[in-house]
């Protein structure tokens, strides 16, 4: 029996290969004509049976401008294979270009003679395929970004741990430096936390945790609803968070006060709740002390400098402003209430001193030393004054002197004094001279007529020597006397005595002179306990004072009274008084009125002398006048 091989026809092979579910055609020509395609081919393409028989582009516009009909046309005409994985091709399907991916080979089937009988496509959708692993790579490219960024901030966080942990040191070391304490308080529990520093201020053991009502109770009672009251407001979000408030603690083991300055922030939450209430304590006792010591000490050299009517002053070199204490501008007879500046300064300094003080200045200025000047000035009341200035030059940093401070004071009385005692000699050369004179003469006279005295020259020639020696010896006296108590080596001699009786016997060479009534009147029986020689040459030089001063009042009243627990005796003449401005400075020393048109000789000392014998026995002395009417000099004794 003969075996029957049934040949399948090459038209059934390919429809059999066309079943295949991989999508498959084949081209022919170099048009690349689709000469047949299977349903997942079509499929592929989005297109119907009809189109077999078209060249590929006609087939498949959407194929134009990608390079698979160029490829295809390659494999014609070398009969080679070309294959491709995950290639990306744009396809109209549903009406959309849409984008797919596939795995293909175009194969050249030969002819025998070599030339290219067909070219068969194979292809694989492998769209999901390849987007898969497209995710997944960017999944993994992600990743491994996702991974340096935390890599990186890692190494951030640990950058920022070590400044942290370096800034909290500094921190520390700033606190420990700063010797603060430090306290942070939960405002929820109302409990502090603090440093062991603070914990020892509050008199509290390390471990301890502080409610705040105990640190509270060691502030001093007199600082205690203040301290509190800043804390409420600083908790308070309208606040601001702010804290800072000076107070005294009272340690409760030690009972030492300690003065603090507490600074300290509130932070808020969204809800303006405070959340975190920190800050520090300083220990500011010793500063708080220094600047009290300080304050007192300024004071005291005020008070000084106010008692000795001393005026300070502070002037800037640069715009000549000059502050001022009320003392300096009544120096300068100004307002206190207006500025005076440096030029106001030169306004009222008599112009012939300007250069002189310039140069002071800048003397002092130059060699760092202390300024001073005397000058006079002019009032706004066109009275002239006399200055004396002192300074000292202030330097900033770089060398260049900026301010002057220093004090003013005002001399006008001692320089009075000064021209006072120059006037006082050339008076008492002045006066001594006369006597001297007339008993210089007298003495030749004498020395002339001595070998044939004159009978009647002799007698008068004698009275009038012994009177000018009794003027010198007067004269002498009164400058002994003031250059003893200028010592203060005036001795009293106490004793007790019947006053009335030295008014009534005192000054018998004027009551022999006739020319004057001395008239007594009050009470005999009076005592005091004096030196009765100086009280006596007290009256002297008061009677004197009034024959001298008063000469047409031919009645001098001697008086005397008790008056409290003293005795007063009053001398009054008729003559014709003094003016008030003067009578204060009667009593001083060299001070002598001038009567205009009237030379008095004198040394304007009896009245000082006066004085000073009155004060040393504890008594008062005065004079009451009217200009016209008289005068009445008078003192008192205690009993
Ligand atoms: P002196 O008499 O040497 O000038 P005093 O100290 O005794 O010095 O007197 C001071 C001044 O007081 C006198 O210069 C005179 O101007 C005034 N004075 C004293 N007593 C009288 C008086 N009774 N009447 C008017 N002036 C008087």
């Amino acid at each position: 029996m003969s075996t029957h091989i049934n040949h399948l026809s090459s038209e059934d092979l390919l429809d059999i290969l066309l079943l295949s579910h991989n999508a498959t055609a084949i081209y022919t020509g170099d048009d690349i004509i689709v000469q047949s395609a299977n349903d997942a081919m079509l499929k592929f393409w989005d297109k119907g049976k009809s189109i077999i028989g078209l060249p590929l582009i006609q087939a498949v516009p959407s194929l134009k401008g990608q390079p698979f009909i160029d490829m295809l046309k390659k494999v014609w005409h070398t009969g080679n294979t070309i294959e491709g994985v995950d290639a990306e091709a744009v396809l109209e399907v549903d009406g959309l270009l849409q984008t797919f991916y596939y795995d293909f080979s175009y194969r050249g089937i030969k002819n025998p003679d070599g030339s290219t009988r067909c070219i068969l496509h194979t292809a694989t959708d492998v769209t999901e395929r390849y987007l898969s692993k497209a995710r997944e790579k960017l999944l993994n490219d992600e990743l491994i970004i996702t991974n340096r960024q935390l890599n990186r901030s890692q190494e951030n966080l640990l950058l920022m741990n070590s400044n942290l942990a370096q800034s909290e040191a500094q921190l520390q070391f700033a606190i420990d430096a700063a010797s603060l304490g430090t306290w942070d308080l939960n405002p929820v529990t109302n409990k502090f936390s603090g440093n062991d520093r603070l914990k020892l201020w509050f008199g509290l053991e390390p471990e301890e945790e502080i409610e705040l009502t105990k640190a509270t109770d060691v502030i001093a009672e007199s600082d205690k609803m203040r301290v509190i009251a800043a804390i409420q407001h600083a908790m308070q979000f309208a606040s601001g968070g702010d804290y800072d408030v000076e107070y005294t603690i009272i340690n409760p083991k030690s009972q030492i006060p300690r003065i603090v300055k507490a600074r300290g922030k509130a932070l808020f939450n969204i809800d303006n709740e405070a959340i975190r209430f920190s800050g520090t304590l300083q220990d500011i006792t010793e500063e708080r002390k220094a600047r009290e010591e300080l304050t007192e000490t300024n004071q005291r050299l005020q008070l000084a400098l106010d008692a000795g009517k001393f005026g300070s002053y502070d002037l800037d070199l640069e715009t000549g402003e000059m502050l001022c204490t009320e003392q300096c501008k009544l120096n300068f007879g100004r307002p206190l209430d207006k500025p005076f500046n440096f030029p106001d300064l030169m306004d009222v300094i008599l112009p012939e001193y300007h250069k002189f003080i310039d140069k002071q200045i800048k003397n002092a200025v130059k060699h760092n030393t202390v300024y001073n000047a005397e000058y006079q000035i002019r009032w706004p009341d066109e009275s002239r004054h006399w200055i004396r200035a002192a300074g000292k030059p202030r330097y900033n940093e770089q060398g260049k002197a900026i301010r002057m401070v220093g004090v003013t004071y005002d001399i006008t009385e001692s320089k009075m004094n000064e021209q006072r005692k120059d006037d006082f000699i050339s008076i008492a050369s002045h006066e001594l001279k006369t006597p001297v004179t007339t008993l210089k003469s007298s003495l030749q006279l004498l020395n002339r007529m001595k070998d044939d005295p004159s009978p009647e020259m002799l007698p008068k020639l004698i009275e009038q020597s012994n009177r000018s020696m009794e003027k010198i010896s007067s004269l002498i006296n009164d400058l002994l006397n003031v250059s003893r108590m200028n010592e203060g080596q005036l001795h009293l001699n106490k004793s007790r005595f019947n006053i009335s009786q030295l008014l009534i016997q005192c000054c018998s060479h004027i009551r022999a002179s006739d020319k004057y009534d001395l008239i007594f009147d009050g009470d005999t029986a009076l005592e005091v306990l004096a030196d009765e020689d100086r009280i006596d040459q007290v009256v002297v030089n008061l009677v004197n004072n009034a024959v001298k001063y008063a000469p047409n009042s031919p009645r001098i009243y001697l008086s005397v009274a008790m008056e409290g627990d003293t005795a007063k005796i009053s001398v009054t003449d008729n003559g014709p008084g003094i003016l008030p401005e003067k009578l204060p400075h009667l009593f001083n020393r060299y001070y002598r009125a001038d009567y205009s048109g009237i030379q008095y000789s004198g040394l304007g000392l009896g009245l000082y002398i006066s004085s000073e014998i009155v004060r040393k026995h504890g008594g008062k002395i005065g004079a009451d006048s009217e200009v016209g009417k008289g005068s009445t000099f008078w003192f008192t004794l205690p009993l």
